[in-house]
């Protein structure tokens, strides 16, 4: 008999699963620690379980994570996980070694593919296969804990495949078991949702009471260049999609992060760097701009680092703190933008 995948659960999900066994819901909790805190997925060794329990368990439920179908290192240490579903989609996730202050950064996807079709991103390129379900996007950090142990990384970021504010109630659901003391136990504030412009996502996400952070992809400092190079800016244009990151730093009260990718001769004018000043003032915010990574297909020029300084030196101090970021993994395609699902690695 096929058995059904127990991964992604919630602790009411796994409530209902001991009340179909007449068990109490302490039984729930200890489920639901074996597998989330102590990454025990064999029902059989789960020693506090009583012997019936768990062959009751065994006969009709398992717990599968993403397979690890191909893996690749860089030279700056970032590691790129290509990874399965057990409907043969895949997803990539990234462990992001960053130099400076040697902390590690895992980056997740939220869907297989993407819709959005940004022209910058090879994952955009990919078209959209589908919403990863809770448990295979809670299944990226158990997969990498699995691997490397419980402080294999201290970051969390939705800037993998995909749009998180698109498939909100899978990732939210995945971060409440991230972040639930007897789930993987990671705060919050370490975890980012980072989008690409979804203005009812990020008023949801205002909403929600979820301290988790947010970072908006924004790229170009008008409506008329984010058109051509992020489709969604069509449907969701800079005015209100401003008012409603205003409103989240409201709400939340903390800065939100604008990433700002530098296109040579097409963002990264003079010029541009003041409208980016003018357009982000009185929003509690911190710019991250990074060179763009060329992917196949695509369009435009990286530019050189003393054209990224030259930027930045624009920008600060007229927007309240400006950062470059290097970008890691460019080497093994694990980079910003770069995530194309592609099987050829090992
Ligand atoms: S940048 Fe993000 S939103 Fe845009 S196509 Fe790539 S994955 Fe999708």
């Amino acid at each position: 008999m096929k058995t059904i995948n127990l991964c992604g659960c919630t602790r009411q999900d796994f409530e209902r699963v001991m009340a179909e066994f007449g068990e109490k819901p302490f039984r729930a909790r200890q489920l639901y620690k074996w597998v989330y805190k102590n990454r025990v997925f064999d029902f059989r060794t789960m020693s506090d379980l009583r012997k019936d329990l768990r062959q009751r368990l065994q006969e009709k439920y398992h717990i599968a994570l993403p397979h690890i179908v191909a893996r690749q290192k860089s030279a700056d240490g970032t590691e790129k996980f290509l990874l399965e579903f057990e409907d043969k989609n895949v997803a990539e996730a990234v462990l992001i070694a960053d130099d400076a202050s040697g902390r590690l950064t895992l980056c997740l996807s939220s869907q297989s593919g993407c819709p959005l079709g940004c022209t910058f991103c090879a994952t955009g390129y990919l078209g959209f296969k589908r919403n990863l379900t809770v448990g295979e996007i809670v299944g990226q950090p158990l997969v990498i804990r699995d691997l490397y142990g419980d402080e294999a990384f201290d970051n969390v970021v939705f800037m993998g495949m995909g749009e998180p504010l698109l498939n909100y109630d899978a990732v939210m659901t995945a971060i409440d078991i991230m972040t639930d003391s007897l789930g993987l136990m990671i705060g919050a504030r370490k975890i980012t949702i980072s989008t690409a412009g979804v203005t009812p996502g990020i008023k949801k996400l205002a909403a929600s009471g979820s301290k988790v952070n947010l970072a908006l992809s924004l790229n170009a400092p008008d409506d008329v260049r984010r058109r051509t190079i992020m489709p969604i800016a069509g449907k969701y244009p800079l005015a209100g999609l401003l008012a409603a990151v205003r409103t989240w730093t409201e709400v939340r009260k903390r800065r939100v992060t604008f990433e700002y990718i530098l296109f040579a001769d097409f963002n990264d004018g003079e010029q541009d760097a003041l409208t980016l000043a003018a357009l982000v003032r009185g929003i509690p915010c911190k710019i991250n701009l990074l060179a763009y990574n060329p992917i196949e297909g695509g369009v435009g020029r990286r530019p050189t680092d003393e054209e990224v300084d030259r930027f930045a030196q624009r920008l600060y101090p007229r927007a309240p703190a400006v950062t470059v970021r290097k970008s890691r993994g460019r080497d093994i395609d694990a980079a910003c933008g770069q995530l194309a699902g592609k099987k050829g690695y090992l």
